[in-house]
């Protein structure tokens, strides 16, 4: 393994200082497809609520990188050897997990119909210099980070340190997000967390001592979800920029004459097979800069898709509880829209979500186990009475978003308002 002759250093809010030994990592930190990240905000549209939430996907993919590195030294100290190329492939991993992420992810992948993940493989094995430099490290290493960062590699403890109920990407993101945001509720006893961490056959479990820093970290999980990743405002601006792609891939489908050149989005909308090159020019400069050109465009929706965009007219939010009949009286406030001819591709989204603070028993998760006393590690909600408490039971958000200026000035505002209360259980004054 080749070291850098002098060792490069980023400066970070989050971890102070965040250094890179190894030739490889510095290699691909500078490819093409890394610096991409630089351009794609971790928290998509969440900076329209939370305005300092501008920090990008490149920032955060470094921060895991210090994380991973942390949980090998600790791991190291405590007997668990990695060889230099397990070392490797956790600092890969941890490194280029995000690689496939697109602008404004969750619309952006909706529309498209696609998910990032398929994306990040795809960067890590085909024609890349990411590809390349993995390659040349190692003939069938690309393959390998892929597979970790798929939670398909054989060696488990690897791909917990990268994907699991408490891992080296949750961690980055939690301080991350919550610094970015200015919300405390995810700052976290990273120190104490690394610090226990122990490997009890061949699995990761804590130190009991670790136990009220790990039970902090849950619910700050659970706080942030909340308070940030499902806030109404971040939620009604990834509904908002997802009728604006669904708009201009209507009217790219349809074969309307845009004014501005579309070469770009064509070859993105035009195939299930997207080219990866055309794949990697979008990020989030892109789209807005298009939404830009979209204001001068003849088509009335796609320019008042494209202004609110850029300038925050978010859809208005009803939460509601559901009841049996939900589902007929939304499609009663959908066709008494359609009939007061507004669209509801574009102007209505009905949101029902569950979130489950910590499921051990999910798919793909590995659970937290803390050891004990007696040397056994035992699954944290059998040891700790407040986990108990909020293990499997999932929170649920029904809400609906609909653009309230069109409603207002419809002719029909009042059936609408009437078909707007029935579905929310309460009356409404738009
Ligand atoms: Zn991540």
């Amino acid at each position: 393994m080749q070291a850098l002759a002098d060792e490069k250093v980023f400066k970070c809010p989050i971890h102070s200082f965040i250094r890179v030994t190894d030739k490889l990592i510095w290699e691909l930190i500078e490819a093409p497809e890394f610096q991409r990240l630089r351009r794609i905000k971790q928290l998509g549209g969440t900076h329209i609520v939370y305005p300092t939430a501008e920090h990008s996907r490149f920032s955060h993919s470094l921060g895991v990188y210090f994380i991973a590195r942390r949980m090998i030294d600790v791991l190291n100290k405590q007997g668990t050897r990695f060889t230099d190329s397990e070392r490797m492939l956790i600092l890969c991993a941890a490194l280029l997990h995000d690689l496939g992420h697109g602008p404004f992810s969750h619309s952006f992948e909706t529309v498209l119909n696609i998910d990032h993940e398929d994306f990040t493989r795809r960067i890590l094995l085909e024609h890349t210099q990411i590809n390349h430099l993995l390659e040349g490290y190692q003939t069938g290493f690309s393959q390998e980070v892929s597979d970790v960062i798929a939670k398909k590699h054989p060696n488990r403890l690897i791909v917990s340190l990268i994907s699991s109920e408490i891992d080296a990407d949750r961690l980055d993101y939690l301080l991350r997000d919550s610094y970015f945001t200015g919300t405390p509720y995810g700052e976290i006893d990273l120190e104490r967390i690394l610090r226990t961490m122990r490997v009890v056959n061949g699995k990761i479990a804590f130190k009991h001592s670790g136990m009220h820093a790990i039970e902090d970290y849950l619910f700050s999980r659970y706080q942030m979800y909340w308070q940030v990743y499902l806030h109404d405002c971040s939620l009604s601006f990834n509904f908002l920029i997802q009728s604006l792609l669904t708009r201009v891939k209507k009217l790219l489908t349809d074969g309307y004459a845009f004014n501005c050149d579309m070469r770009l989005f064509h070859e993105l909308f035009a195939t299930t097979d997207i080219n990866i090159n055309t794949y990697l020019r979008f990020d989030d400069g892109v789209i807005t800069t298009f939404a830009g050109f979209f204001l001068e465009e003849s088509d009335a929706t796609l320019r008042d898709l494209a202004s609110k965009f850029l300038n925050r007219g978010l859809l208005k939010e009803f939460d509601y509880e559901p009841q049996e009949n939900s589902p007929q009286l939304y499609e009663q406030l959908a066709s008494a829209m359609e009939m007061a001819n507004i669209d509801t591709v574009s102007y209505l989204f009905n949101f029902n979500h569950e979130q489950s603070t910590y499921d051990h028993y999910g798919l793909d998760c590995e659970s937290i186990d803390i050891l004990t006393a007696d040397g056994i590690s035992r699954e944290i909600s059998t040891v700790s009475n407040i986990i108990q408490g909020i293990v499997n039971a999932p929170k649920k958000k029904s809400t609906i978003f609909l653009a309230l200026d069109h409603v207002k000035a419809s002719a029909n505002k009042e059936q609408l308002e009437k078909a707007l209360e029935a579905l929310i259980g309460r009356s409404v004054h738009v």
